[in-house]
């Protein structure tokens, strides 16, 4: 499901963002062609107004100067001496040139098409137009007459449309390219970051689908011993009856447990946990704690004990039901795994970092491997040490108050043997 949402992701944003790129880039290229065929007309018609200006003043015209002064090379130059052509003109012209010249002056002298044309003082004749030749290139030429002491200097200057086309149409394919690795990289971009968007969802629906599957694998116990002892109670009388509507009890107790577990974790994380700070005496709250563990302690001879410090300490800002359950599953846990005639130990310090609380057992102790699963949802070390009350939510449910608490919880090794519980509150 997600892969598919995460290929549908991908080509969506690729798709809007490369539309947005080829708007611009097509946009960009309209305005950049328009600018390059106003700007070559321009350019032409002032480049060859001052080659005419300065031809002008020539009163010997030399080979040399010509090919010095021609305006750009990309331009074709023809010059007559009353009607003679000069020997300067190129030589090395296309025949299809040629004939396009003899158009263009054609063109001109038929007079029919001028479309710029200013006479000089000295009565020089100017003349700007776009013609297409017989080849059907197009040009921007220019035409000129200059009176010369014996008679008349004709000339036609011709600028090759097709360059700019071409100038045009390399620009065509460079944009074309750089949009196609543009979109290539959008998207990359969309692929790698759309995964990255979807990860936390994806491990979200992940963790969710594991916690139902545990809830109703832990559910269907108690419940299917609940259906047997209610129809095997059916059927019996006396004592035997009791005995199984009894079962049923406990195992209904023990389902009801587990769903406030469950509940008080899926509001947990549907709402984040929610906490009421009050100004809380840690110490008192200890040894409360340890007295309603008191007894059970003694059912299995183990020794509880609650280690103050001699002064008197701040108040903390805490939530004093919520610290007081994760004691309790500290506590149960402790007393649960502890060995028969061991210890349990709760400490509590304060210092300038804030308040530290140890519960500290010398029971079966924790696996290295197993110490970063025991905060995950329906872990358990090993199931059959396990009570049947403990479905393996104690340590998540007390993480997630110590973190509400903006605090932090940790398992360690007890150096001569059993576990340590440590928690941190400011
Ligand atoms: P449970 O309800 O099963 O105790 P917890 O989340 O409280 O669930 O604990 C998870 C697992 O961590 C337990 O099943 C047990 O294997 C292990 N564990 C917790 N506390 C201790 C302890 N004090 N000593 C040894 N193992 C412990």
């Amino acid at each position: 499901m997600y892969r598919k949402l995460h290929h549908k992701l991908t080509l969506t944003f690729t798709f809007i963002t490369g539309c947005i790129l080829i708007i611009m880039s097509l946009s960009y290229q309209y305005l950049s062609e328009k600018q390059l065929k106003e700007n070559s007309y321009y350019t032409f018609s002032s480049e060859a107004n001052d080659f005419i200006s300065s031809l002008e003043q020539q009163t010997v015209l030399k080979n040399e100067w010509l090919a010095e002064n021609k305006p750009s090379s990309k331009y074709l130059l023809s010059l007559y001496d009353n009607g003679v052509p000069l020997s300067y003109n190129e030589t090395s012209l296309l025949p299809s040139q040629r004939k396009d010249i003899k158009k263009g002056l054609l063109h001109f002298e038929k007079g029919n098409l001028l479309e710029d044309t200013w006479q000089q003082e000295s009565r020089s004749i100017r003349s700007i137009s776009s013609y297409t030749g017989d080849s059907g290139t197009s040009y921007h030429a220019c035409y000129f007459t200059i009176p010369k002491q014996k008679g008349v200097l004709t000339g036609i200057l011709i600028f090759d449309k097709e360059i700019l086309k071409h100038q045009l149409y390399t620009q065509r394919i460079r944009l074309f390219f750089l949009n196609l690795v543009g979109i290539s990289v959008l998207f990359l971009f969309c692929f790698y970051y759309t995964k990255k968007l979807l990860l936390p969802i994806q491990k979200t629906q992940e963790k969710q689908t594991a916690f139902v599957a545990a809830a109703s694998h832990e559910l269907r116990t108690p419940l299917a011993v609940i259906l047997s002892c209610l129809s095997a109670a059916d059927s019996a009388n006396g004592t035997q009856r009791e005995a199984f509507l009894s079962t049923a009890k406990k195992e209904s107790t023990r389902m009801s447990s587990l769903l406030t577990d469950m509940l008080t974790l899926a509001k947990a994380d549907s709402q984040g946990f929610s906490i009421e700070p009050t100004s809380v005496e840690l110490d008192t709250l200890l040894l409360d704690s340890c007295e309603a563990f008191e007894s059970l302690a003694k059912e299995k001879n183990i020794t509880l004990t609650a280690i103050l410090p001699e002064n008197i300490i701040p108040p903390c800002n805490c939530d004093r039901g919520r610290i007081r359950q994760v004691l309790s599953i500290l506590l149960s846990n402790g007393i649960t795994y502890g060995t028969l005639g061991g210890y349990l130990k709760v400490s509590l310090k304060y210092s300038s970092h804030g308040y530290e609380i140890r519960v500290m057992d010398n029971g079966f102790g924790i696996p290295d491997e197993a110490k970063e699963h025991i905060f995950d949802r329906f872990y358990r070390v090993d199931a059959s040490r396990s009570k049947k009350e403990h479905f393996g939510l104690g340590l998540c449910i007390a993480r997630e108050i110590i973190e509400a608490h903006h605090g932090t919880i940790q398992v360690m090794d007890n150096r001569g043997g059993g576990t340590v519980f440590c928690f941190h509150l400011n």
